[in-house]
């Protein structure tokens, strides 16, 4: 067994599926998958892809415990490209027959990762860095003692942690969730044992989700909120649940799943990645 909470696997694709106008599922498997868990809830893990005319990701020593710095040493046009993905499902974990399913949420042609997915093929070779313990440190959904229900808001990127989050989520905390998302034939079932009020925000049609959150009632009255998606989206609706909500700080947790303008390379340039 392995001391570090995550590792290296080298991964194909085994089969992929068009799960909706915006969304391709990727099932990976391969020969070293046996170690791998997951979290659950809005579990992430590093991808890496291979540039357009390799075969496979070019990746620096698995075992260098320094691998962060060694792979920021390769040259950047030669490296396996660095994405962060969510485990959507994790099947027959611990066992060589072991699936994984990512849901790609599509974009065009703009980001590699985005353009590898639409074009993903059975026996395509990628690498992830995977959690091999169930409490990793690529969990963020961690509601503080006292929380008496849940605000969820995500984009297209993030309703794979929603889905997570939710099949997950204690009965005792009832949610109330809005997803953006750019089809009507990207809603799916959300199934949860809480009781959980979803709104979709379909389309440019839709009113914005920080307008959509603040004509809302919120549950409870010491709600955990969980919001990802567009970097500048998610720092509005923090700042309105902090100021205009009176939502504890510590009671929120946000990230910025992409940046408009920005590449995750640009992030990782310059850090906040
Ligand atoms: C913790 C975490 C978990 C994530 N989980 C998932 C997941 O399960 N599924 C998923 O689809 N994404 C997920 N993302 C988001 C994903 O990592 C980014 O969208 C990433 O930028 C995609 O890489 P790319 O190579 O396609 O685009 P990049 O090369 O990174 O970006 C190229 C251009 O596309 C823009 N861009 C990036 N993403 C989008 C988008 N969604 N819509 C419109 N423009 C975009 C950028 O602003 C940039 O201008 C997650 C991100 C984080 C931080």
């Amino acid at each position: 067994m392995s001391a570090l909470p995550f590792r290296f696997f080298a991964l194909r694709v085994l089969r992929t599926a068009r799960i909706g106008p915006t969304f391709v599922r990727v099932t990976f498997g391969g020969t070293e998958p046996t170690l791998l868990v997951s979290g659950g809830r809005d579990q992430r893990f590093k991808l890496f892809l291979p540039q357009r005319d390799q075969d496979a990701p070019v990746m620096p020593d698995p075992s260098d415990p320094d691998w962060f710095a060694a792979w920021r040493a390769l040259d950047p046009a030669v490296r396996g490209i660095m994405r962060t993905y969510t485990v959507r499902e994790l099947r027959a974990a611990g066992d060589a027959t072991a699936e994984l399913d990512v849901d790609f949420a599509l974009h065009g042609d703009l980001g590699p990762a985005s353009s590898w997915a639409q074009t993903a093929r059975p026996g395509d070779r990628v690498t992830i860095l995977g959690p091999v313990e169930e409490d990793n440190g690529g969990v963020d959904f961690r509601p503080p003692p006292g929380t008496d229900s849940i605000v969820l808001t995500a984009d297209a990127t993030a309703l794979p942690a929603v889905e997570g989050i939710l099949a997950r989520l204690s009965p005792e905390l009832p949610a109330k969730v809005w997803i953006e998302i750019p089809h009507a034939d990207d809603r799916r079932e959300l199934p949860s044992r809480a009781d959980t009020v979803v709104t979709w925000l379909i389309g440019d049609d839709a009113p914005p989700v920080l307008e959509a959150v603040r004509a809302a009632e919120l549950p409870g009255s010491t709600p955990y909120a969980w919001i990802a998606g567009e970097s500048g989206t998610v720092k509005a609706l923090r700042r309105h649940l902090v100021s205009e909500r009176g939502i504890n700080r510590r009671a929120i947790t946000f990230t910025g799943y992409w940046k408009r303008g920005s590449s995750e390379d640009d992030l990782i340039a310059e850090g906040s990645a």
